[in-house]
């Protein structure tokens, strides 16, 4: 009995002070609880009045995952954002918040695999109308777009070939005709490119890469002007795809480090990338800040550094790829990206396995195509441990 009290009045002390008041923490605590704590009947109708903005239960919304959001909305130069438990999360809450039965969604064709199925599998079965338009198309925005067209999504750098599309251009035509942007911009980062300024309405990242950077936790992220958000909360509420509070104070705790960690992965991305397009054993190299990569004049207008991604061909094809993959050391052979740890993935065997031989043409990829995620590790050793693998 005593116990129980002695517990309900440490409640009460954060109740009445909001934290201890001897002990002001420089980094937001984690609120680690499912419910919050209500005093009376008074405090509840004021909540359900939407005259307070007392928390009620973590699935709609929490004090560090609050924190975490105000800080992504910082770097993205926005003025608001959510966070879902993972970039999945993010996609379906924005597509299923956004979309309607009836409603045209014009689609890059090339795009994550997860968001594909996601559009084909769930959003087509809905009565979403979708199409799905090839990279070339893109490069018209306007002709891409109809009366019934309500939003556009498309991805800039895209999985695994890197190509890039004009951002701008997009979201001008979009505009123009009241269509809705979304983009995928997590190979980005919000460091190196910022769609809102050139006019996307809506910016989604799998926080499970760059933005939270260790390979520890999944989370997603979407970012906008505050009535765009707005709109999304039933969604993300409903759909039940909230962050977990520990895995926002993650994404949190990796936001502060996103400015030197992106300035070390463009660094050490642009290296690799030289290095490979000078090595015999490598037949293209596939990086937006190479002078050879097909869009590097857009990559340059866009994107203030070329980030971690690289992707190659070695010249003896998939047994070539093969062999460098079973020998390297210092990029571990994983899936995902964006972590300060290299990472190395065979496209074929990962992000487009079972394609035919004209699925894999038409998404430029090859059975002899390397995707390297490259990580702040020193940039000597990841040069050493590339070149013995592939000599
Ligand atoms: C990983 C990834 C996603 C999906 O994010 P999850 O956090 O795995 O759900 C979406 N888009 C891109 C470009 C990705 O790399």
């Amino acid at each position: 009995m005593a116990k129980t009290t002695k517990h309900r009045d440490t409640e009460a002390i954060h109740r009445a002070e909001g934290a201890d008041p001897l002990a002001t923490p420089l980094v937001t605590p984690i609120y680690q609880t499912s419910t919050f704590l209500f005093d009376n009947t008074k405090q509840l109708e004021d909540y359900q009045a939407g005259t307070s903005n007392k928390d009620i239960y973590s699935r709609y919304g929490n004090p560090t995952i609050r924190a975490a959001e105000q800080k992504i909305a910082a770097v993205e130069g926005a003025e608001s954002a959510l966070l879902l438990s993972s970039g999945m999360a993010a996609i379906s809450t924005a597509l299923f918040g956004l979309l309607r039965a009836g409603d045209e969604l014009v689609a890059s064709a090339a795009i994550y695999g997860g968001t594909m199925h996601l559009i084909r599998d769930f959003l087509e079965k809905f009565g979403v109308v979708v199409r799905y338009e090839p990279l070339d198309r893109f490069q018209r925005p306007a002709a891409l777009l109809t009366d019934k067209t309500k939003l556009v999504w498309f991805e800039t750098p895209i999985n695994p070939t890197l190509r890039c599309l004009d951002i701008a251009a997009v979201a001008s035509a979009c505009r123009a005709r009241g269509v809705l942007t979304v983009i995928d911009s997590t190979f980005a980062s919000p460091i190196n490119q910022s769609p809102l300024a050139l006019g996307v309405d809506l910016v989604m990242h799998s926080a499970t890469k760059y933005l939270n950077g260790h390979s520890d936790i999944t989370a997603g992220t979407l970012i906008g002007s505050e009535a765009l958000i707005k709109t999304l909360h039933p969604a993300r509420k409903l759909l039940g795809g909230m962050l977990d509070p520990h895995a926002a104070a993650m994404v949190a705790r990796g936001i502060k480090t996103l400015g030197v960690r992106m300035e070390r992965h463009n660094a050490n991305g642009m290296a690799v990338a030289k290095f490979l397009e000078a090595h015999p054993a490598v037949s293209r190299v596939f990086y937006p800040g190479l002078p050879s990569h097909p869009d590097y004049a857009i990559a340059q207008k866009q994107m203030r550094g070329f980030g971690g991604m690289v992707t190659f061909d070695v010249k003896s094809g998939y047994a070539g790829a093969s062999r460098f993959f079973d020998r390297i050391e210092v990029f571990k052979r994983a899936a995902s990206l964006g972590g300060v740890d290299s990472i190395v993935s065979l496209p074929v065997l990962t992000s487009q396995w079972g394609y035919s031989d004209d699925e894999l043409k038409a998404a430029g990829v090859t059975r002899g195509m390397v995707r390297l995620s490259v990580g702040i590790e020193h940039i000597d050793d990841l040069i050493a441990d590339l070149d013995q693998a592939l000599s």
